[in-house]
Parts: C-alpha cells; structure tokens; sequence
C-alpha cells in the first residue's frame, strides 16, 4: 500500500519524476532505524519495525519492504505516520513511502539506495516453473495494492482466504477483461509465498499450459509434463476460456485436476465467464469447476474508479487535481485496465512535456479517450435515467396524465433536456409525447424555481446531472 508522506498541493507529474532529488537523494537508513527505535517501545520496534527493509529510493518515492502482508497492514496502520516522518526527516525533503511485501527469504539483496531507478523486480515466490518467465509474479500486483469495493470485495475476500489457509478448492474468479483477476492471482501468489514459502506454485496463463500440453504430446513426454504441472502445491491457471476448446487439454485438465484437488493440493481458476456459462466446456469439468467457490468480479462503479485512481497515483508518487482523477473516473467506465492505461498516459505525457496534470492538459492529451467514451447525451437517456430513478414508467414520460408523481419528474426530465442536450422547447415537447413548447417552458421554469425553494428536489436534479454526464447533444 502506499500513502503520500507529504502532500504539497502542487505536487505535479514532473515533480515527482525526476528533478526532485534536490537534497541529494541518497537515504541512510540505518539512521532512519535509530530513529525510529527511540520513538517506540523496544519490544514493538523488534517486532514490527525491525523488519522493515529499505529496497530502493527512485522517482516512485522510497520503497521499504517487510516480509509478510501481516506485518505490512499492521505497519501501515499503527506506524505509517512514525515511518514516514523519520523517512522525510532523514531525507530533508517531503517524498513518497511505499511499503510492500518481499518473502523473507528472497529479500536477501543488499538495500539499493541508487536513485533515478526503476524498482527491481522483487523474486517471486517458489515459482515452481523455471522455463516460463512468464510465471514470475508482478510485484505491482498484491493485496495491499487492490482496492475493494462493491464490485470485487467478494472476490478479494476469497483470494484472501485461499492464500491464508485454503479451503476453497478449487476458486474460481470469472468476470469481464481489465477487472483484476490476473491482479488477485498474483496477489495470491505473493501472500502464500510469504506465509507459507516452501509452497511450490505454478502460475500459467491458459496459453502457456496449453503450449506445454501440445509440446508434451508432440515430444511423446506426457508423463514429465504431469510430473511437472501435478507436483505443486498450488496450480493456477489465467483466463481457462481460451482452452476450454482445445483438443485433448480437457481430458488432461481433468485428471489433473482431480489428482490435485484429490491429494488437497490448492486450485485456482479464472475465466470470463462462469462454468456455468463456459461454451465448450465438458459437463465433467463444468460440475468440478463448480465445485469449490465461484466468485464474479464486477465491473467498478464510479466512486470505487475514482479511489483506483488516487491509489495508483498514489503508487506513482504524484498528488493529482481531484477534478482531473474525477474527470477519468467519470468519463472512462469501461474498465481498470484502461482507466490505469489513461493515468500512465497523462502522467508520461507530462513528464515528457514538462507540464502540470490539469483538466485542461487531459482533456486535450487524451481527447480521444474523452471522445470515445463521452457519449452524447440523448433525450431517450434522459427519459430513462429519469423515470428509473423516479420509479415511474418511461411511458409515463409520454403521457399526458398530470398527476403529480409523474408530472414532477416529467419536468425534471424536460428541465435536463433543457441542461443537457442542445433541444429547442418545441423539439422536447415533441418528444414528451407531443406536448407544447408553452407546456415544456412551463416545467423547465417550475424546476428552476421550486430548486431555489427545495433543497431535496434540487439535490435529486444534481444527481440526475450528474449520473448522465456527458456532453450537449
Ligand atoms: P483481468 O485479469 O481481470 O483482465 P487484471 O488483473 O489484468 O484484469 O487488471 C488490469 C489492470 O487493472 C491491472 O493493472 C490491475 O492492477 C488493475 N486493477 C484491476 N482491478 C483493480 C483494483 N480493484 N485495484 C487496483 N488495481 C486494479
Ligand atoms: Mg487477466
């Protein structure tokens, strides 16, 4: 997790990016350990501080690890301020303090205190596969690093579970592409590794089994590829959509998976879809896959995009404008991977250009993704957010019934048309189901000034405003 020690409110992207080491960068930790040993209890600081580690101090800030994500919640709870604060005082200048979580068996590297460096790649945990690089976990992907919220608290609380003692076998992740599967089996990984590092775990993305499969049975050595995939502790397996329709993988995958699950060895999955819902999946496996615990990630609502946001800038190091992340928030629904993908984009345009993060610098560097996603909006959008939000039927919208539960949000509804969409009154009357341009000027006045008089209405209007966004259709 990572916190800003200092939050000058100017802090921009170029600031954070280079030119920063004025006071010369260099860390020396050993006085950060006095420090810190004087301003809390011996046996605390044995326990707790003692532990922590400095990795290395870059444009990202300075980043401390501590071996296992137990020590690391409870640092960031009970002495992030104490840590930080002796960081900076030592430094002499405010800077980022990132702790994460390096398994105590691997953080043997001497301290780098090289500036100007990308963060080395901490070793993963007991990868029990040595050919596949890609089976080397992210660092950037653990628990500590995943926001939770609505949409994906279930899931990040099995992942949880399953790395601290199992129990669900097999898990199995499924939601839409950019949503954080492959984040929480890293994460996983990384938790057991630090928990239990003599575990051995094989992480592959579906493409990479199926390539091991086909060359196993081209080279006629099936036998030491289910040696190698069957002899861990924890099989894990990204995105299984992609070989569900493969030839003789799911015979393979069944054996495989019983003698795994069978021996009490961990499986995790993810897919895009459910079992349930896999096409060309075998019923066999189908019922197995459904077997232990199936958990859906969602897509984030925008509150939670928003928070995505502050913690990745807060990863980088950078104090954004709120206006800007909201913007992003609000603008890119889609998904976390391009919701990232647009905030490393502003932030490396703005390094490059050496210019601050302001709304108007990303509106203009990511106008395309600002086109793309902000819709026009409509009257039939209005009409419907409206009348959902009411609880009235959209065919109310059209009605010439006056009583006033529908006639009120009728004229809220003409009152947003009026806000948000280039509309004349005869055209909204029109759409209202044939009504006068007098009868749509007279609802957009009543909105306007029952607003001033009452505070509830007004606030339902902001929200509704709010929720359809966009831009003048
Ligand atoms: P998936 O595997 O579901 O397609 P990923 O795990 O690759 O998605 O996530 C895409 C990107 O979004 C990654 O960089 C990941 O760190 C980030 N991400 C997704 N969900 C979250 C979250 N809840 N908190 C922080 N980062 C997230
Ligand atoms: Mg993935």
């Amino acid at each position: 997790m990572t916190w800003n020690a200092a939050t000058p409110s100017s802090v921009t992207a170029v600031a954070a990016g280079g030119a920063a080491a004025g006071s010369g960068g260099r860390l020396d930790w050993a006085q950060v350990q006095q420090s810190l040993r004087k301003q809390v209890a011996e046996e605390d600081y044995e326990t707790w501080l003692a532990p922590l580690t400095l990795d290395v101090v870059d444009a990202r800030g300075v980043t401390l690890t501590v071996p296992t994500s137990f020590i690391q919640s409870w640092v960031e709870q009970h002495y992030r301020e104490i840590v930080a604060t002796s960081v900076e005082g030592q430094l002499g200048r405010p800077v980022a303090v990132n702790i994460r979580v390096a398994p105590v068996f691997h953080s043997m590297q001497a301290p780098k205190a090289a500036a100007e460096k990308v963060p080395a790649d901490v070793p993963a945990p007991q990868v029990a596969d040595d050919e596949a690089a890609g089976s080397r976990f992210d660092p950037r992907y653990t628990f500590a690093t995943f926001v939770t919220g609505n949409s994906n608290e279930f899931a990040a609380m099995a992942a949880q579970r399953v790395a601290q003692e199992g129990g669900f076998n097999p898990l199995f992740m499924y939601g839409g592409v950019g949503l954080g599967k492959t984040h929480l089996m890293h994460a996983i990984g990384w938790d057991i590794g630090a928990r239990r590092p003599a575990e051995k775990i094989l992480y592959l993305s579906s493409e990479q089994f199926a390539n091991r499969y086909v060359r196993a049975m081209r080279e006629r050595d099936l036998l030491k590829f289910r040696e190698r995939v069957r002899n861990v502790d924890v099989l894990m397996v990204d995105d299984i959509q992609f070989v569900c329709g493969k030839d003789g993988f799911q015979e393979e995958f069944f054996h495989t998976f019983n003698a795994l699950v069978g021996a009490g060895k961990q499986v995790i999955l993810t897919a895009d879809k459910s079992p349930h819902d896999l096409a060309n999946l075998d019923d066999r496996l189908r019922s197995r896959f459904a077997s232990g615990l199936t958990v859906r990630v969602e897509p984030p609502g925008v509150e939670m995009r928003l928070a995505i946001l502050q913690s990745k800038a807060a990863q980088l190091g950078l104090e954004l404008p709120t206006e800007v992340l909201e913007s992003l928030a609000v603008t890119i629904a889609s998904n976390v991977r391009e919701l990232e993908g647009a905030l490393n984009r502003l932030v490396a345009q703005s390094r490059l250009m050496g210019a601050a993060i302001t709304l108007e610098f990303a509106r203009e560097q990511l106008s395309d993704l600002y086109r793309l996603h902000t819709r026009v909006t409509t009257v039939d959008d209005i009409q419907k957010a409206v009348a959902d939000y009411f609880k009235i039927r959209v065919a109310d919208m059209h009605s010439p019934r006056r009583s006033r539960h529908v006639a009120r949000p009728r004229q809220v509804a003409m009152y947003l048309c009026k806000q948000l969409t280039n509309k004349s009154f005869p055209d909204i009357g029109r759409a209202f189901g044939g009504k006068d341009h007098t009868t749509v000027m007279h609802g957009v006045k009543a909105i306007q000034s029952l607003m001033e008089s009452d505070g509830e209405l007004a606030e339902h209007v902001g929200v509704l405003e709010g929720m359809l966004g966009g831009r003048r259709g």
